[in-house]
């Protein structure tokens, strides 16, 4: 890299719901410090959303806006970073298509999250209906059997399994490589995924000659996995989230609910921290939660001492951003800001766009 030339990064997330603590801790609260870094691309996916969510569109719209608003509470600023709606830059489904003409079928169906994820959204497809599953299941193995392939990919022969799905790291290479991103913050478990990214540079610069994509390095961002009310990961599909911006009321009861050592029943018990969520909490919120793990430890405190505090502590976080919320959501003109960041994103990608058409022999 020259020494003139900051760093780009790009990086998305899905409009899929509303962002929750799991999202803060785990993505944006990295965002909004690589902003004063680099020169930061962030983008409301809303076609990802689509390629494992086509039946739930009637919420896109609300989801965006939605998402928009917590990012700029959160500290995300148009003026330090673009930001911009996926779908508003029409060259992200252009420089896939073109990538989708040198990228084998076989990388994609070797990828393991579209494998896991499929046999997920197949089971959540059926879930309380294992009868109807059964059926499924019988018929499309019947169908994989027909074919003379193995139990794994009987999910592959579901009508889940759709082209952009199997074709998002393509998507993903494009919204990457548009521009020229020389960082993507990835944690490990995502490697293989910016891996493709690289193959499909490498195979695109081959085919077509010349130096025209550039391979994006992962930028490793330390984040802690962020746990639900019920100990297990947060996230929306498990119903153990809070919400960027919970309420105070529903804040007390969801912290009320968590789960804590089941060894610890009086205040005097010895306690355990590791695997309790209120202490993971502690840890997140509570620059002193050495003490207060220490005092569980020792039974000098109880879990309802400990929640009350955390109570406290997290209620002022969130308190603080739902105020930022509220002001966003009353002056600031979420489309404009959109129609601006797309603007801004466009200049950069249609250039890219051009060169990578004209290596291709189309312009
Ligand atoms: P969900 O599991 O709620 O659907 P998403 O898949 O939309 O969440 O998550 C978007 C990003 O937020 C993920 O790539 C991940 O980096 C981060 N994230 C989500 N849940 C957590 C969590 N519990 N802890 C840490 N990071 C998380």
């Amino acid at each position: 890299m020259e020494n003139n030339k900051k760093d780009v990064v790009v990086s998305g997330a899905r409009p899929t719901g509303r962002l929750h603590l799991g999202n803060y801790w785990g993505t944006l609260k990295n965002w909004a410090e690589l902003q004063h870094k680099y020169d930061c691309y962030f983008f409301v996916a809303d076609w990802h959303a689509l390629t494992t969510g086509a039946d739930k569109s009637e919420s896109l719209a609300a989801n965006t806006r939605e998402m928009v608003l917590d990012w700029l509470a959160l500290g995300l600023d148009p003026a330090k970073c673009v930001f911009f709606r996926q779908s508003d830059v029409k060259e992200h489904a252009e420089l896939a298509l073109l990538l989708g003409m040198v990228t084998p079928i076989s990388w994609l169906l070797r990828n393991p999250t579209f494998k896991d994820q499929l046999q997920e959204l197949y089971k959540q497809k059926y879930k309380g209906q294992e009868d109807k599953m059964k059926k499924a299941e019988g018929v499309t193995r019947q169908l994989a059997e027909a074919h003379g392939e193995d139990a794994e990919t009987t999910a592959l022969h579901s009508d889940m399994a759709v082209i952009g799905f199997l074709g998002y790291p393509v998507l993903m290479a494009a919204d990457i490589l548009l521009y020229d991103a020389t960082k993507v913050p990835i944690g490990k478990d995502q490697l293989p995924h910016l891996e493709l990214t690289r193959d499909m540079v490498r195979r695109f610069n081959h085919v077509f000659g010349g130096q025209t994509l550039t391979e994006p390095e992962p930028l490793f961002t330390s984040s802690p996995v962020v746990p639900g009310i019920d100990g297990r990961k947060m996230s929306k599909s498990y119903g153990n989230t809070i919400a960027l911006g919970e309420d105070a009321k529903s804040l007390e009861a969801k912290v009320k609910k968590m789960y804590t050592d089941p060894l610890k029943l009086k205040v005097d018990d010895k306690g355990h921290p590791e695997g309790c969520v209120v202490c993971a909490f502690h840890k997140l919120y509570n620059p002193e939660w050495k003490v207060q793990e220490d005092a569980c430890r020792a039974g000098a405190t109880g879990c309802g001492a400990c929640k009350k505090l955390l109570i406290e502590l997290m209620e002022k976080e969130i308190g603080g951003f739902r105020a930022r919320r509220a002001e966003f959501a009353a002056s600031v003109d979420v489309d404009k800001v959109l129609a601006e960041g797309a603007a801004r994103a466009r200049a950069v990608a249609s250039k890219k766009m051009a060169a990578a058409s004209k290596a291709a022999g189309l312009l």
